[in-house]
């Protein structure tokens, strides 16, 4: 075909081909049942597909879509046009593209033999329907954006003349030209077809996300039972069976007594059994019957009718009420009044409660795990605790172990520990040097593993951004005589900071900034070690910069 085109045939025999079946509901366009939408969904839709798969995944998303519909209509075209000339035949592609709404097309250069073995074509794209809203949504963009146009060419193109077409846009009204040009060759003739031809291949986007989500879901899961275990890991054997003995207590709905010293841990293993339990969907109640005045125990237990006693003025249900259908963890339950002990071996033993000052008994059906670090038995032979409540709690009784006893969990605490906080002061420090973990592994643990715990977050805290946590960041008094005093001063300081920027008024976002600012002016500008001296990693600094620079 010679350099000099002709005009575009007339348009009437495709635009015959569209009818619109009002009456049903239905528009064809010859065989093919066909949809008006608004630019408006597409607009939407498109945005929607760049902002949850990313621009390069939708840009191929909607390149296939256009190639499906180039090669629907590359079929229509032989057959609607049987003894025109070839560029008359193959205009039907191009003259579809303008009857559906999408562009103007202008042919400038068509070279092609019968056979496809040659093609080259340059094609004038003017009011492109892609481009204007792409403009609309995102502004010019840096490359073209005709995607399900150009798919629709080269799906029209290959079909047609049954070999692999490839057209790209050179310029793109997207890109703020006033028109966009397209150019086609065989794939093999680009030199980037490689590049090119990837955006044609299916993307199994939808195995990728199930892939993703199944990954989520075992997060999640492995989260919930790290939730419930919380501050509880260990390898060695004593705490293996403590394990062992809440998990099988879990199944049925024995009433468990947790012995063990203060900071062992028995809320976290009380809540774990409660996790564990058939009973996991429902309330997990934790009560700390040292933390509630010895008069009004009983009412924050069993609850209250309105008037039972001055200042009683509603009535409210009672922390076993709230448990109800699941677990109630009475911690301390040897410091319970003797009326306390009276009504809770009422409730064990007949399932059912009066709240203070009523008459009416309720049933309720909860699981109790009581705790205390107290000697019970001892309690019972100074008359302070009644024998037969005793009875009814240490049915089923685990000893936790203090971490004295367990010294070979340190490690794997210590590990978890540094973790858990360095995730909760978003810095990033290293474990403990071997000289802090010696001692670590030698101290007595009055507190366990909540002394533990308070210690790592306190070393953290003072430990310099990526450093080791050192001796002298867990026991102050390993400082050398050189050593500085440490988190008291400090802390004071930082209160007085603090009020001052109370004072003036300064939000804590205004006091980042500064301190942001502060940091990259100490250090030139260079972000890297700004960020050091935050605390901050590079990619959060960064982020948070561009953040406020409006960036994308
Ligand atoms: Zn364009």
């Amino acid at each position: 075909m010679s350099e000099e085109l002709p005009a575009l045939p007339a348009i009437d025999d495709i635009r015959d081909l569209l009818r619109f079946e009002t009456e049903e509901g239905r528009i064809w366009l010859a065989e093919e049942r066909m949809v008006l939408l608004r630019s408006s969904e597409l607009r939407g839709l498109r945005r929607e597909l760049i902002e949850s798969l990313g621009m390069e995944r939708a840009k191929g998303l909607l390149i296939r879509m256009g190639y499906i519909a180039g090669q629907q209509d590359a079929e229509t075209a032989r057959r609607l046009r049987p003894d025109a000339s070839l560029f008359d035949v193959f205009s039907v592609g191009p003259q579809s593209h303008m009857l559906t709404g999408q562009v103007k097309v202008t042919p400038l250069q068509l070279e092609v033999d019968e056979g496809g073995s040659h093609f080259h074509g340059v094609f004038e794209w003017a009011n492109s329907f892609e481009a204007e809203i792409f403009l609309t949504e995102y502004g010019v963009s840096y490359e073209p954006v005709c995607w399900a146009q150009i798919g629709y060419a080269s799906g029209y193109t290959s079909e047609f003349f049954g070999s692999q077409i490839l057209f790209r846009e050179q310029g793109c009204m997207g890109c703020g030209e006033k028109v966009c040009r397209i150019e086609g060759r065989p794939a093999q003739q680009w030199d980037d077809s490689e590049e090119l031809l990837r955006f044609y291949r299916p993307d199994r986007i939808a195995d990728k996300l199930f892939a993703l989500q199944s990954a989520v879901t075992a997060l999640r899961e492995n989260l919930t039972a790290e939730q419930s275990f919380g501050d509880m890991v260990g390898c060695s054997a004593k705490f293996l069976q403590v394990r062992e003995l809440l998990a099988k207590a879990a199944e049925s709905q024995v009433t468990v007594l947790l012995l063990g010293e203060t900071g062992v841990g028995k809320d976290m293993f009380a809540k774990a059994l409660h996790e564990g339990s058939p009973r996991r969907d429902k309330p997990f109640v934790a009560v700390n019957c040292a933390a509630i005045p010895g008069d009004l125990i009983e009412a924050e237990l069993f609850g209250v009718e309105k008037g039972a006693y001055t200042g009683a003025d509603e009535s409210r249900p009672g922390r076993f009420e709230r448990a109800h259908g699941g677990t109630l963890f009475l911690d301390e339950v040897g410091e319970l009044s003797p009326q306390a002990q009276g009504a809770l071996l009422r409730v064990l033993q007949e399932k059912e409660l009066e709240r203070v000052g009523d008459t009416r008994t309720r049933k309720v059906d909860v699981r109790l795990v009581a705790a205390t670090n107290e000697n019970l038995d001892q309690a019972v032979s100074e008359g302070r605790f009644r024998a037969d409540l005793l009875y009814r709690l240490n049915v089923y009784t685990v000893t936790v172990p203090p971490l004295r006893e367990r010294i070979d969990d340190v490690p794997e605490l210590v590990r978890h520990f540094v973790e858990k906080y360095c995730s909760i002061h978003g810095k990033q420090v290293r474990p403990p040097t071997d000289r802090a973990m010696a001692m670590l592994r030698s101290y007595h643990w009055p507190g366990n593993i909540r002394e533990l715990g308070n210690m790592i977050e306190r070393g953290i805290i003072l430990a310099e951004p990526r450093g080791h946590i050192e001796a002298e960041h867990l026991f102050p008094q390993a400082a050398g005589p050189a050593g500085q005093e440490p988190a008291q001063g400090d802390a004071s300081g930082l209160d007085e900071i603090a009020r001052q920027v109370l004072d003036q008024g300064m939000s804590q976002a205004e006091l980042e900034k500064a301190l942001q600012r502060a940091a990259l002016a100490r250090c030139d500008g260079n972000i890297t070690r700004a960020a050091e001296l935050l605390g901050l990693s590079r990619a959060t600094l960064d982020y948070r910069l561009k953040k406020e620079a409006g960036s994308p």
